[in-house]
């Protein structure tokens, strides 16, 4: 039962963040959503959430490229119980071939804002005495692939950052942990169906079957319902011993 708490989620207009904050208010959380847009939709989306579950969810612009606005949504969210490190995107290419510029945005956008947040969050969490830092990595913290050198980069570094957050608060009532999904379907992951389907001359479903979930194991899609059930469970009180951890929602793909 999260009633009472706050939780902000970066990069939550979509996909797994939006997932999150759905479970969050299911369980009694109020929720902050958050993307570099300011849309209708945006807004929408947090009136959707208080509408069918009555907590109070509301919509706040920040871009989590840069660490300043970081830093900000934690400010205007007022409280920030529960953090959830999530906005993130990807790029796909050989090294030498890789775009310096997106190289810097994936390492500001999937690692650095996950250091400005909770660099301002802790303070928030210590004065209420009590906090959850979880940190959305993938099973690219773990392993890697080729031609995902930002990422996989930025995802290790995020399973560190969870690390020295837990080290730093172990002593309080204040865990940190590191969510690994394998693949999830969800706009992230359609972006990289159409190229693919071209490089390798395959269908959706040959692409989604063969290339996609190769690595997973279960060959099935995690989905955001689940990765919100596990958030949530990190959130309770039979977690409060699990922190500086990683758990992985792969369908088996880290045991291979
Ligand atoms: P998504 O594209 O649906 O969600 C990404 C979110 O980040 C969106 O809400 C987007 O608006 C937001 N975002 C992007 N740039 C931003 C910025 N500059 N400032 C603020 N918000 C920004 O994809 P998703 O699959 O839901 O991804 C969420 C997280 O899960 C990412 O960190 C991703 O790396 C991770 N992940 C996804 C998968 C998967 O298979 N989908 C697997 C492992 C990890």
């Amino acid at each position: 039962d999260l009633a009472g708490k706050t939780a902000v989620i970066t990069g939550s207009n979509s996909g797994i963040g939006l997932g999150i904050a759905w479970e969050f208010a299911r369980a009694g959380a109020n929720v902050v959503l958050n993307s570099f847009t300011d849309d209708e939709d945006d807004h929408a989306l947090a009136q959707k959430i208080t509408d069918e579950t009555g907590v109070t969810a509301r919509y706040i612009q920040a871009d989590m490229s840069k660490g300043d606005q970081c830093r900000n949504l934690i400010t205007q969210a007022g409280r920030c119980d529960i953090l959830v490190n999530n906005a993130g995107i990807q790029h796909v290419a050989p090294i030498p071939e890789f775009p310096q510029e997106k190289w810097d945005a994936i390492i500001a956008i999937n690692m650095s804002s996950a250091f400005h947040t909770t660099a301002a969050a802790l303070p928030k969490m210590r004065q209420f005495g009590w906090g959850r830092v979880i940190n959305i990595a993938s099973a690219h913290g773990l392993t890697a692939s080729p031609y995902k050198a930002a990422y996989v980069a930025a995802k290790h570094g995020v399973v560190g950052l969870t690390k020295v957050t837990a080290l730093e608060t172990a002593k309080e009532p204040i865990t940190c942990n590191a969510i690994c999904p394998g693949y999830v379907l969800t706009p992230i992951v359609e972006k990289q169906i159409p190229d693919t389907m071209k490089e390798y001359d395959m269908s959706r479903e040959e692409v989604l079957d063969q290339v996609i979930l190769q690595r997973q194991p279960s060959k099935e899609f995690a989905t955001t319902e689940q990765l919100g059930g596990t958030a949530t469970f990190l959130c309770s009180d039979a977690a409060s011993q699990i922190t500086g951890t990683t758990i992985s929602v792969d369908g088996g793909w880290t045991a291979l």
